[in-house]
């Protein structure tokens, strides 16, 4: 059986490179070829046979390819089209500020959790493993010019398409592997997980120990109306939701963020920013108010700016602490929600 030799951790390519006979240190080096984005074309640091030997093994050096880049007008968004061995299409944002660069990545082609103003959610395909989310950074940290060493991507949102938490094996693996010493050596501190909200997964992460900054999408005050705008809500409360988030910050330590999307006429009134600051009282967190980018096919809206502050000033005044999220890259189908759909609508119609 063909396996990806992206999918393996540091230890596991050392007992593979051993079960072949050879020293351990050439586990390093094969580590560090395909962090770097190398396959057996390249120029790799090691001998031939090694390298012949693996291959009849079928152990494979498959770096994710970039096939398509779109840049945003004024070049602070990048969008990437990732193709995978069997011909499906994920994508990635790389959005650069003043402090860095950071890199949206995707966990599954489509997403089954069908949230109304999502567009990812329109066709769930399957899970991506470890190693192909792990290409992505190793993808744009090279087109970066970057390398192992000199790391191009400052910081990683787990926001693309897909949900997180619903691969959570893959999903895990991955954080192992991208904040491991000898690799990435990314500090949790500057990853974020996002999810639709989970419970026994949002605690099974916690008691992993991994400590990244967990982001939970609510986008509602009460079950109500997050049952009409997210399926989930019907398989778990919004209750359970806060408690698990209550979890993992007494586990983790880390400040919980809420993503919350203003839909017009859905979760916006100054009524529902009353009822949402009432349910996170008492837990160290922050809330991220997006602006919703129209998906026309859900036929939802965002608010006004009048609207979106006087939700704002109302979670403050409880004291709440929040913010409204910059929205990067709408001009090339990159920001929030939009991943994915018009690619999709494009090859349905070749
Ligand atoms: N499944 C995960 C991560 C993917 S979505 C999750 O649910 O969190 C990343 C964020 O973008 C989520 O907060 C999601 O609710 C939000 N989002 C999705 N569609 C959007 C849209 N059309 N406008 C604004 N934000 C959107």
């Amino acid at each position: 059986m063909q396996t990806n030799l992206m999918d393996y951790n540091l230890n596991e390519l050392n007992e593979i490179v051993l079960s072949l006979g050879e020293s351990k240190f050439r586990g390093n080096q094969l580590y560090n070829a395909m962090l770097n984005g190398k396959d057996y074309e390249d120029k790799i640091n090691l001998p031939k046979t090694f390298l012949n030997n693996l291959q009849q093994k079928e152990f494979f050096l498959q770096p994710l390819k970039i096939y398509k880049t779109f840049s945003s007008k004024d070049n602070s968004t990048k969008k990437f089209l990732y193709k995978l061995n069997d011909d499906n299409i994920v994508e990635g944002v790389l959005m650069s500020y003043k402090f860095g660069r950071t890199l949206c990545i995707s966990t599954q082609v489509g997403c089954k959790m069908n949230c109304s103003f999502c567009a990812s959610g329109l066709k769930f395909t399957r899970n991506l493993s470890a190693g192909e989310i792990l290409g992505q950074v190793v993808a744009v940290n090279k087109l970066l010019g970057g390398t192992t060493k000199k790391r191009e991507i400052t910081n990683l949102v787990l926001m693309g398409s897909g949900e997180p938490l619903d691969n959570f094996e893959n999903v895990t693996k991955f954080l192992k592997m991208v904040t491991d010493e000898n690799g990435f050596n990314f500090s949790v501190r500057n990853i974020s997980v996002s999810t639709c909200g989970i419970p026994s997964k949002i605690e099974a992460l916690a008691d992993l120990g991994l400590n990244v900054t967990l982001c939970i999408s609510l986008h509602a005050p009460n079950d109500t109306i997050r049952k009409k705008i997210m399926p989930i809500a019907k398989s778990y409360n919004i209750e359970s939701v806060i408690e698990s988030a209550h979890y993992y910050y007494t586990i983790t330590n880390r400040r919980i963020i809420f993503e919350y999307t203003l839909i017009d006429e859905v979760n916006s009134s100054p009524k529902h920013a009353e009822q949402l600051a009432n349910l996170l009282q008492g837990l160290t967190c922050h809330v991220n108010l997006i602006n919703l980018n129209d998906v026309p096919e859900r036929g939802l809206k965002g608010v006004d700016d009048k609207t979106r502050d006087i939700f704002l000033h109302t979670l403050i005044k409880h004291h709440i602490s929040a913010t409204v999220r910059r929205s990067l890259g709408d001009d090339i189908g990159g920001a929030c929600g939009q991943l994915r759909s018009k690619e999709l609508k494009e090859k349905t119609k070749n």
